[in-house]
């Protein structure tokens, strides 16, 4: 399985808080293994590792990534997601094909420079219609790891067992 890293772009601490977070967590939660995000931000390093910490996975995350040189000289197939793409279904096929052992998919905030345009490999869309990065994120990773993604035991001291009413988790933290 490819190790998929996410690259995040044009996060603004003081607004983006809650996205960005939402973005890292749909990553973790359906399958990638990290996160850059381009600006610096701590309090969401702690927020994201705290959650990694309690529900288990091999999840990391950095901020402060030189977006720029990151992008250029990253040496496996990069991924962005843009209203603006080929169709996730006709991309799909391609990009599996092409896919490498390291891969990046790229989401922005606001409006994304162009190089990142000119820079990926692919340019994708979730259909053509304006929507959301966390959105788009899922459905991409959802298609690409085929789901599973979704059903991995990440080996977490804290452990949800669906049931169909109430909560049921298991907190076993030795
Ligand atoms: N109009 C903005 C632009 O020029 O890209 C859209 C910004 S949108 C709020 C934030 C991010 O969500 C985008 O950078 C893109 O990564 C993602 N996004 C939004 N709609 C998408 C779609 N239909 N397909 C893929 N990604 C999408």
């Amino acid at each position: 399985m490819p190790e998929v890293y996410i690259l995040r772009l044009g996060h603004r601490p003081e607004r983006d808080k809650r996205v960005t977070t939402h973005v890292a967590l749909t990553a973790r939660a359906f399958g990638a293994k990290g996160i850059y995000v381009s600006t610096k931000d701590e309090e969401l390093e702690r927020s994201v590792r705290s959650v990694v910490k309690r529900f288990g996975g091999d999840f990391s995350i950095s901020t402060g990534v030189k977006w720029k040189p990151f992008l250029k000289e990253f040496e496996g197939t990069s991924v962005h997601l843009t209203m603006y793409g080929t169709h996730v279904d006709d991309a799909m096929p391609q990009v599996k094909s092409k896919a490498t052992e390291r891969m990046l998919i790229v989401v922005g905030a606001e409006k994304v420079p162009p190089e990142v345009y000119q820079w990926a490999t692919f340019n994708v869309g979730v259909g053509n219609q304006p929507h959301s990065e966390v959105a788009a994120l899922a459905v991409f990773l959802d298609r690409f790891f085929q789901g599973e993604g979704l059903r991995r035991d990440m080996g977490g001291h804290m452990k949800v067992l669906p049931c169909e009413r109430g909560k049921r988790v298991v907190n076993d933290p030795e």
